[in-house]
């Protein structure tokens, strides 16, 4: 673990919920399984254990209470709602506050893994967060939608960081993907966009929809579901096809 805070260099640590625990109400209880597998130069772990314990200890008091928790408060009247598939329609405000959130939520998974598994994000990505307080012009962010879990044969909360070789992409890339009950988002950092140019936005599909940079509402639940047995292939693409545009 981190000695100071990795966003903003400062200690001491506190602990900070990586699923806050608020989202107990939108979970039903009596499908329990946490279930998180990464992929990322050929690694892959898995456990099981209820979805809102886990913690990390490497955010500072300022951060957590400050802009982290402002975070937490931007998406928590329609996230339950988004994880069990109620209806709502999510403006281009919710979409950029989810987009925020999942990205924060991301970073702070990669810190209940091992060191070298964790390598996936760099620094430079936590530092970016802490100064916008939202993704960056080199992410794009979309929003897919599954059915709930029936039982705990499929997982409740699934959690996937792929990253990306350096050298064929001129630059660090990555993909994120958070699964929680009905709710799939996903955060795609592509290398570095240069001055002028902008990400060429991902097409708008009947189970999933460009959300960052936002677009028009999005009316939830979508009118098809990812089948689940395809979340491998969505967080694990065999490569990252990303195309730039004069912005
Ligand atoms: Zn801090």
């Amino acid at each position: 673990m981190a000695k100071v805070c990795v966003f903003c260099g400062g200690a001491p640590l506190t602990k900070e919920h990586v699923l806050p625990r608020w989202l107990k109400v939108a979970l039903d209880p009596s499908v329990r399984k946490f279930r998180y597998i990464r992929l990322s130069g050929g690694g892959f772990q898995r456990h099981d254990a209820p979805p809102l314990n886990d913690q990390v200890k490497v955010v500072c008091s300022g951060c957590n209470s400050g802009w982290m928790n402002q975070l937490e408060e931007g998406v928590r009247h329609f996230l339950p709602a988004l994880i069990q598939g109620k209806p709502c329609v999510l403006d281009t405000r919710a979409q950029r506050a989810l987009a925020a959130w999942a990205l924060k939520t991301l970073l702070m998974f990669q810190y209940t893994h091992r060191p070298e598994v964790r390598a996936v994000i760099p620094a430079g990505d936590f530092a970016a967060l802490h100064t916008r307080r939202q993704p960056t012009e080199s992410m794009l962010g979309r929003l897919g939608f599954m059915n709930y879990p029936p039982d705990d044969s499929e997982p409740l909360v699934d959690t996937l960081c792929q990253g990306y070789g350096t050298t064929e992409l001129g630059g660090v890339a990555w993909i994120g993907t958070l699964k929680i009950g009905c709710m799939v988002v996903q955060i795609i950092r592509a290398p570095d966009v240069a001055d002028g140019y902008k990400l060429t936005p991902f097409e708008a599909l009947p189970s999933l929809r460009p959300m960052w940079p936002p677009e028009g509402p999005i009316k939830w639940p979508l009118v098809a579901a990812i089948p689940p047995e395809l979340m491998t292939a969505l967080a694990l693409p065999e490569s990252l096809d990303l195309n730039t545009m004069p912005g």
